[in-house]
């Protein structure tokens, strides 16, 4: 019995997800009811494979039933997890609201200039206020922003000079993001350069934080360290150097941390089973304490557990699996923190992001107990291939500059080495 309600159950929340997907395209009340139709068909079709008889009838109430607590819930915005994605912000910040708003995120990441140069022009009075008229409009608060600090800076530098020059760019980014009323700042905690012991460099950056917070006077912006994958001589790929910064760090609240899920599985922190998961989160728990955890990237990884390789893939495509994913959406402990994407869009030129609305609507799925892993993998796969993905999805073949483009490939390269 019980076994036959929880695949009634879960045949009628996939169904309405289809169902409130295609309704979304279409006004007629006709083609809805057309829409539930053909839903409900398919619906039997893999009710009668799993041997549990209910009539279309049942299902189309409950359909209905479910699409007005859907309705409802979203009206509230009651989405029990912030999911988004990094998006573009080309041609002025202001449109990175637009861009998440456009693939159905209900958080998001940004650069709030090129993540390449040292010094970029200021952000301009109209940005400004069309950023934040945007927010308003497509209700996003500033606890859904995780912007992303330049690549470029090295806060961990041996190199006094250097240092100096990427704490220029630091203070930068942290006075953009107070312009734009955001409260959060994402950035690399910085490298060796294989010059000097970790625990020096791990003071600069320490010191670093420390004078920015002093030189901001009255800010609420925290910074955000991400943890890495530990390639070369890069900081923060162990959870203890995370938290030993922010021993140092004086004002602990206006300092955090961002997980992001490939850089700790190449780490080798194994997150594939839920009991692996658990076992990181508590050891981040111990090493940083989980009240600094401020945001989360969602990547999965195309190189193995403990590579020290920072390669993004698509969620489920990589090594990591759909189930780790399963794991984060349905923690607790990681409902009120904005889940950032950093998958590959497979889309350069088009600017319609299939892949990651897609991506977004399977975490939200997960996020609401969704367990048909197979399928929303399928679903994922099609889209991808659809967005002309499925050629750089031939991982042996040398020729993997298809569609995906060299840019990509460059920016997952210097991550690390350059930040
Ligand atoms: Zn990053
Ligand atoms: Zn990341």
């Amino acid at each position: 019995m019980l076994i036959k309600f929880l695949n009634h159950h879960h045949i009628l929340s996939r169904s309405s997800r289809y169902l409130r997907s295609t309704m979304v395209k279409r006004s007629s009340s006709t083609l809805e009811v057309e829409e539930t139709a053909s839903t409900v068909r398919r619906s039997t079709r893999v009710t009668k494979k799993a041997k549990v008889t209910v009539s279309e009838d049942q299902i189309v109430e409950q359909l209905e039933v479910n699409l007005v607590e859907e309705k409802s819930s979203k009206k509230k915005g009651k989405a029990k997890a912030s999911v988004g994605a990094h998006v573009s912000a080309a041609g002025g910040v202001e449109n990175s609201v637009l861009n998440a708003a456009k693939i159905g995120a209900n958080a998001f990441a940004l650069f709030l200039k090129s993540q390449r140069k040292w010094v970029s022009p200021a952000l301009k009075e109209s940005s400004i206020v069309s950023f934040k008229t945007l927010m308003k409009e497509h209700s996003y608060s500033p606890k859904q922003v995780l912007p992303h600090g330049s690549y470029l800076i090295n806060l961990g530098n041996p190199d006094a000079e250097k240092r100096e020059q990427s704490y220029t760019c630091f203070l930068d980014d942290l006075k953009r993001c107070d312009a734009l009323g955001l409260e959060l700042y994402n950035f690399h905690p910085g490298s060796t350069l294989g010059i000097v012991e970790p625990s020096v460099s791990m003071t600069h950056i320490a010191e670093s934080i420390n004078r920015a917070h002093r030189d901001t006077p009255g800010s609420k912006v925290v910074v955000v360290l991400e943890n890495m994958a530990g390639s070369g001589n890069v900081i923060g790929s162990d959870f203890a150097q995370l938290g030993e910064i922010i021993r140092q760090v004086e004002d602990k609240s206006r300092v955090g941390v961002c997980l992001d899920t490939c850089h700790m599985f190449a780490a080798g922190y194994d997150i594939r089973s839920r009991d692996g998961w658990n076992v990181t989160v508590q050891s981040f728990d111990t090493n940083v304490g989980l009240e600094y955890l401020r945001g989360m990237h969602l990547n999965d990884s195309k190189t193995e557990c403990g590579s020290k390789k920072d390669r993004h893939d698509n969620l489920g495509v990589g090594h990591l699996s759909i189930q780790a994913f399963a794991h984060i959406l349905t923690d607790p402990r990681m409902q009120d923190i904005p889940l950032i994407l950093e998958t590959p869009s497979h889309e350069e030129t088009s600017k319609n992001w299939n892949v990651w609305s897609k991506e977004i609507e399977v975490l939200n799925g997960l996020s609401s107990g969704e367990t048909d892993l197979d399928s929303l993998m399928q679903d994922i796969r099609d889209v991808i291939k659809a967005a002309g993905g499925g050629k750089a999805k031939a991982k042996k073949a040398p020729a993997r500059k298809g569609k995906r483009g060299k840019k990509s490939e460059e920016a997952e390269e210097s991550e690390e080495e350059e930040g």
